[in-house]
């Protein structure tokens, strides 16, 4: 098995996804509120990953400025949630990686300035 094989078949089992159901429709990319920052976008990053490329998405920016809106997958006729993908993809480089959030590293007065809920969110998105 490749190296793109094998990272498609740990997107499947992380995400639950099953992107040969996507049929290019375009509907996800439409309405990401942030489409036009990605590349690739989510129909794109879609297509990548039925071709094969799949190292063209996990290496990509996109996959960090998806915001998690879910928007992508409530419009999707296949029922295919991008952002379950995104994330799938996210964790495959995190678990590679040293995470750059440690909770014990936080410093004192960014506790009590920042909202809990964003480092709640910097961690969910960016700690393996
Ligand atoms: S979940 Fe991510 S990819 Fe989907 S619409 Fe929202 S920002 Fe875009
Ligand atoms: S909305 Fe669904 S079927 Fe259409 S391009 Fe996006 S993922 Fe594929």
């Amino acid at each position: 098995m490749d190296n793109n094989a094998r990272l498609l078949r740990q997107i499947a089992e992380l995400s639950g996804e099953d992107v040969a159901l996507c049929f290019q429709c375009g509907q996800c990319t439409g309405g990401c509120p942030v489409a036009e920052e990605m590349d690739p976008k989510p129909r794109e990053a879609m297509l990548l990953l039925q071709l094969g490329m799949v190292d063209r998405v996990v290496n990509s920016r996109g996959i960090w400025l998806c915001a998690s809106c879910l928007t992508c997958g409530t419009r999707c006729p296949r029922r295919i949630d991008y952002a379950k993908v995104a994330e799938a993809c996210r964790a495959i480089v995190l678990r590679g990686t040293r995470s750059e959030y440690d909770p014990d590293n936080a410093i004192p007065a960014e506790l009590e300035e920042v909202p809990q809920q964003a480092f709640i969110a910097a961690y969910r998105k960016f700690a393996g």
